[in-house]
């Protein structure tokens, strides 16, 4: 039987899509099945009453020229190498954060205005904060120089590291080093460290000491450099472009097609079938889907299961979709917010709220005279299912905790209750089911001490099986799932004898 094309690819989230998008250009055939009718997983729009909503992401790295970010802003390299355009709009602020006692910091764009904020809540720490900071710097500094690449390629390994032996060798001991470790070297307040916890806690849903500093070093740098852009459109622009480049390319994505399984024969992946029975065979094979999703799921042969307990699964996500009256939106409202009420709760379920009201920035996604308004908690799904999904005592129950979580809300947003005109509101059932992946989880982290290189690159126990997404190394972010892609599809192409040029 002929093959469905040279790759397929299970699911259409941004680890897959940046995958297809690279391997297609490159020239390979790509095949790529979604069980939803749209692409891009966390990283969605949908569109409810008139409003654009994103379904999970809503900040964005990447999107930098050249100049500002180096190597980092792989969105716009990658967007210029499938010619497609996602035109963005800079962020003045990363996240605004409403802490207890008081304590209010705007993270600018600005680098220095933004430890100003903190100099000036804990002069006695100035120097601390400047040290930890710029230990950030450095991380950000050495990436930033490096091409993104395979770890598993030994050729990308020794062309990277004969061209840059400093930074390697530098880059490889920061490796060993946490976040919150770090900033005990230099900082000794705990309300000061409790920032730091939350600053890592905002992307990691872990606090610091169990954050690797690598990866703190992208996520608190480049927003001082490349900084944060918003998809004009939405979250959605990024799936959106990344699938008109595959289709430029000749490839073929096709929605509504639930992979049920991932065909192994001999220790090695043959293709897949769907729940419509139909079977795709192909040269490799990528998952998109989470690592249980993959082994325990897509995977028939319980030789390959992986136990929940192999990584720290993260939670799930209570969100709330809302339209409301800009009215209850002041004018010097900045996109993205965190509130954390007590540092007792901050890390335990529903403890912090995220809040981010993208039309703030692009008005284009919410009907004239209304903001869009996105708010999450984490949550379980065990708390949820001992309800009969749809049922009412279900809609009781989703309606009174959405309710609270909009009343803590009103501390930033007076009124924000009897502003609603449209909520939509999504438990972690309603994540596992849309978002298919196990548990609703936002995916599986290392335990605290780990290396992050012990997070699993793309290779996997099954021949010519390879992964993407933030099962993978470096993890979860758009970002992050975007170079864990660029990886993926370097090593198939390398392994498949038509290497990719670096983007
Ligand atoms: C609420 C929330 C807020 C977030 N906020 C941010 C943020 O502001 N900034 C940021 O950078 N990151 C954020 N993230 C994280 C980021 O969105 C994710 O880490 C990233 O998008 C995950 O990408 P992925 O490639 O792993 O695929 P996923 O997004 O998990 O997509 C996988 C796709 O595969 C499909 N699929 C799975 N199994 C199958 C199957 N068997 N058959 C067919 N299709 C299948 C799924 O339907 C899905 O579309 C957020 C995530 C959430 C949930």
């Amino acid at each position: 039987m002929a093959n469905s094309a040279d790759v397929i690819i299970v699911g259409s989230g941004i680890g897959g899509l940046t995958a297809a998008a690279l391997l297609q250009e490159k020239g390979f055939s790509t095949l790529t099945f979604e069980k939803n009718r749209y692409p891009g997983g966390s990283c969605a729009s949908f569109r409810h009453q008139g409003y654009t909503f994103d379904a999970g992401a809503s900040v964005f790295y990447g999107f930098s020229d050249e100049g500002r970010s180096g190597t980092l802003n792989l969105h716009t390299r990658i967007f210029k190498k499938l010619g497609v355009s996602v035109p963005t709009i800079p962020d003045p602020v990363q996240i605004h954060y409403h802490l207890p006692n008081d304590f209010d910091v705007p993270v600018y764009y600005d680098r220095d205005r933004f430890l100003d904020v903190l100099i000036r809540r804990f002069p006695h720490e100035e120097s601390g904060i400047q040290a930890f900071y710029q230990e950030l710097e450095e991380v950000y500094a050495i990436l930033s120089a490096l091409p993104a690449g395979s770890l598993e390629d030994p050729v990308h390994i020794i062309r990277v590291g004969t061209a840059n032996p400093g930074k390697t060798m530098a880059l490889a001991l920061k490796t060993f080093k946490s976040m919150g470790k770090t900033a005990r070297k230099y900082i000794a307040d705990e309300e000061l460290l409790k920032f730091i916890d939350i600053e890592s806690y905002s992307w990691a849903v872990q606090d610091a000491v169990a954050t690797p500093l690598v990866n703190a070093g992208i996520c608190l740098a480049d927003r001082h450099h490349g900084g944060i852009n918003y998809p004009v459109g939405g979250a959605g622009a990024i799936p959106d472009a990344l699938c008109e480049g595959i289709r430029k390319f000749g490839g073929r994505i096709a929605f509504g097609c639930d992979v049920e399984e991932i065909l192994v024969k001999d220790g090695c992946a043959k293709g897949v079938r769907l729940s419509s029975g139909e079977v795709h065979t192909s040269r490799a094979v990528i998952t998109n889907a989470t690592v249980w999703d993959t082994f325990n799921r897509l995977i028939k042969d319980p030789r390959y299961a992986v136990s929940e307990k192999k990584f720290l699964r993260a939670p799930s996500w209570f969100q709330l979709y809302l339209g409301v009256d800009a009215g209850v939106i002041p004018e010097d409202f900045y996109v993205h917010h965190i509130l954390v009420d007590e540092w007792d709760t901050y890390d335990e379920t529903g403890g912090t709220i995220y809040f981010s009201a993208p039309s703030v920035l692009d008005p284009s996604v919410a009907p004239e005279g209304k903001h869009v308004v996105h708010a999450f908690v984490t949550d379980e799904t065990d708390r949820w299912s001992s309800y009969e999904r749809g049922g009412s005592a279900y809609k009781k129950a989703k309606q009174e905790f959405g309710d609270r979580v909009i009343r803590r809300t009103e501390r930033i947003l007076p009124g924000l209750s009897d502003a609603i005109d449209v909520k939509v509101l999504a438990t972690p059932l309603t994540n596992q089911r849309y978002l298919n992946r196990y548990k609703g989880s936002y995916g599986p982290l290392l335990y605290p001490g780990q290396n992050v290189l012990q997070k699993p690159q793309n290779r996997t126990a099954v021949d010519n099986l390879f992964a993407a997404g933030d099962s993978t190394f470096p993890g979860q972010g758009v970002i992050a799932v975007t170079y864990s892609g660029i990886s993926c599809a370097s090593y198939v192409a390398r392994k498949f004898g038509n290497p990719l040029e670096y983007v």
